[in-house]
C-alpha cells in the first residue's frame, strides 16, 4: 500500500445512509480524509482501539487514481483501479466532535481505520452501477448497494477534489457507505463482495 498517496473520503453519498443517521443531504459532496497511516489490508486479524466507544463498519467502493483529470475527462481515463473498503469509524466519538464543531480525524483517522481489499482493474462506471458489493458481518449480510444508489457520482466526485485540493495518480477515494451501518464486536468476521465474488476477509480484535 506504499504507493498510496492521499486518502479522500466521502461522507453521506447513500440517502439512505444519511436518513439513517439523522443527517441531511448533502448538496455538495462532503469531503474528509484519512492519513496513509490508518491503511490495513482486509486480511488476517485487524486490530481496532478498544474503550473509544462503539466502532461502526462503514462498506465503500474505493477508486484509485491512475491519471491526473483535466478540465474535461472521463471516469475510465482517470481511475485505474478499484478496491472494496471499510471505513471504520468511531460513531460516538464522530457524534461528540460533530457537536463541538471538530474535526473528524480522531473519529476516522486512527490506526486500521481504512481497511481496503486488493485493487482490481477498473470494470468502469456502467459495471459498477449494476453490480452489487456487499458486507457480511458473521453470517449476516449488513449493507449492500450499489453505485447508482450514490448521490454524487464517480465524475462529480472526481472533479470535486481535483477542484478542492487537487488528485491524482496514487491518491484513493473512499466513495461513501450504503445504509447498514453497524457495530463491530471483538471477533467479529468481516467478508467484503463484490457481486457474488468475495474480494477480502478479515476478523477483528479489540482489547
Ligand atoms: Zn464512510
Amino acid at each position: 500500500m506504499e504507493q498510496i498517496k492521499n486518502i479522500y473520503c466521502i461522507g453521506r453519498n447513500y440517502a439512505s445512509h444519511a436518513q439513517e443517521l439523522g443527517n441531511k443531504v448533502p448538496k455538495r459532496p462532503l469531503i474528509f480524509s484519512k492519513p496513509t497511516h490508518s491503511l490495513r489490508k482486509a486480511d488476517g486479524t485487524v486490530e481496532l482501539p478498544a474503550d473509544r466507544g462503539e466502532i461502526h463498519y462503514e462498506a465503500e467502493i474505493v477508486l484509485k487514481i491512475g491519471r491526473t483529470p483535466g478540465d474535461s475527462f472521463t471516469v475510465e481515463e482517470v481511475v485505474d483501479a478499484m478496491a472494496l473498503g471499510i471505513d471504520f469509524t468511531l460513531r460516538e466519538e464522530q457524534t461528540h466532535l460533530k457537536e463541538k464543531g471538530h474535526p473528524w480525524l480522531r473519529a476516522k483517522g486512527f490506526k486500521n481505520a481504512a481497511v481496503l481489499t486488493d485493487f482490481w482493474d477498473f470494470p468502469g462506471t456502467e459495471t459498477c452501477v449494476t453490480t452489487e458489493f456487499s458486507l457480511v458481518q458473521n453470517n449476516d449480510t449488513v449493507q449492500s448497494g450499489k453505485a447508482s444508489d450514490m448521490i454524487f457520482d464517480f465524475q462529480s466526485l472526481i472533479a470535486e477534489c481535483r477542484d478542492c485540493f487537487g488528485i491524482g495518480p496514487g491518491d484513493i477515494i473512499f466513495t461513501g457507505t450504503p445504509k447498514g451501518v453497524g457495530k463491530t464486536q471483538n471477533g467479529d468476521l468481516f467478508s467484503l463482495f463484490w457481486g457474488n465474488e468475495r474480494k477480502g476477509e478479515f476478523d477483528t480484535r479489540i482489547m
